[in-house]
């Protein structure tokens, strides 16, 4: 299959072992390697099979007509949001993503996200290394265990979060678009009533045109000033600059945060906040999942042009 050309926009510094396998199988056409991208899109648009992206680069309309070849695009990611679906359905393109592998990575940071926050865990390592103790103990902080954690989308994610906060005692209840009479959890029908009957909103749903902002005002004051956000699903989930002047004027309780609008950006604001965690959108990052993600990426390139079933198919 080297004879293959694969487009990548950005270097996968996530995951240098799905570069390093890809450059094995396929000729990988790296566009960050040149200086006039337009141009080199332009003198490859006829032989580009694939495209392999990620939650940050994905592939918008524009691209995806420029490329009269394109056959499929592998995502680095379970998320979709970055890639025109519409677009690639009517255009016959295949499309596959990386589900399942990174479930468990990601709620376990939306549970370390919350104990981070409610115990303030980043502020009293922080507390410790200054040398503060010495003057005085820290003050105390929030309990976890037997919260409510209400979940925005009770998918593959949103089940695992669910397991691991009832280890903790927690009550779960959840908000999606269809009820779930299988599981015992809860059930709210707007995700402003879920935040009011919940100490812990999770969000994991897909980023979606209906869910965009569907962290807004409204449901940050619902969630109120003892409640914490903690969203492991996209930036655009939250209205930022409200989450902001929530936090600040002290209308929200707390935050973890491991996606943001405008990556690698983060509103410099929230630096000074010790109610807050942020991370690096990092809520696969471990060695052994990027690795699993790879492989499925690698997988379903190589089901598609040996015409074998796609390994995990959204389009
Ligand atoms: P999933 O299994 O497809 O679950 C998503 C759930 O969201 C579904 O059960 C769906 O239930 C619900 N949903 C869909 N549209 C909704 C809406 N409009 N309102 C409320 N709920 C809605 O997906 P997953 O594997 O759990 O992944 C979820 C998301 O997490 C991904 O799309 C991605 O953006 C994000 N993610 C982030 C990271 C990270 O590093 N932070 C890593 C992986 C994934 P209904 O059909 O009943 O509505």
């Amino acid at each position: 299959m080297d004879s293959i050309d694969v487009f990548m926009q950005v270097p996968t510094s996530i995951s240098a072992y799905l570069e390093q396998e890809l450059d094995k199988r396929f000729n990988v056409l790296k566009l960050w390697t040149v200086p006039n991208k337009t141009q080199f899109i332009k003198d490859n648009s006829s032989s580009i099979r694939a495209i392999v992206g990620h939650g940050g680069a994905g592939a918008d309309a524009e691209l995806i007509d420029s490329l009269p070849n394109l056959e499929i695009i592998s995502s680095f990611s379970v998320g979709t949001d970055k890639i025109d679906l519409k677009k690639c359905k009517e255009k016959g393109i295949r499309v596959t993503n990386t589900p399942d592998v990174l479930t468990d990575d990601v709620a376990d940071i939306a549970i370390g996200l919350a104990l981070a926050v409610m115990r303030r865990l980043c502020e009293s390592d922080r507390y410790v290394r200054s040398g503060q103790w010495k003057k005085g103990n820290y003050k105390l902080t929030t309990k976890f265990t037997g919260k409510t954690v209400g979940i925005i989308g009770l998918g593959r994610i949103g089940k695992a979060v669910a397991k691991r906060a009832e280890a903790f005692s927690c009550p779960i209840a959840y908000f999606s678009r269809t009820e779930k009479p299988e599981l015992k959890y809860k059930y709210y029908p707007t995700v402003v009533e879920l935040a009011s009957n919940c100490d812990v909103l999770v969000v994991a749903c897909p980023l979606t045109e209906e869910t965009r902002h569907i962290i807004n005002r409204e449901v940050i004051d619902a969630l109120g000033p003892k409640g914490v956000l903690i969203n492991i699903g996209r930036g655009h989930h939250v209205d930022e600059p409200e989450l902001v002047s929530a936090l600040l004027e002290g209308r929200l309780g707390g935050a973890g945060l491991d996606v943001y609008q405008n990556e690698p950006e983060v509103p410099e604001q929230l630096f000074g906040l010790e109610n807050m965690v942020l991370l690096p959108h990092a809520g696969s990052g471990t060695t052994e999942t990027r690795n699993a993600m790879a492989d499925l990426v690698i997988g379903n390139l190589e089901a598609h042009f040996l015409n074998k079933p796609l390994l995990t198919p959204v389009v």
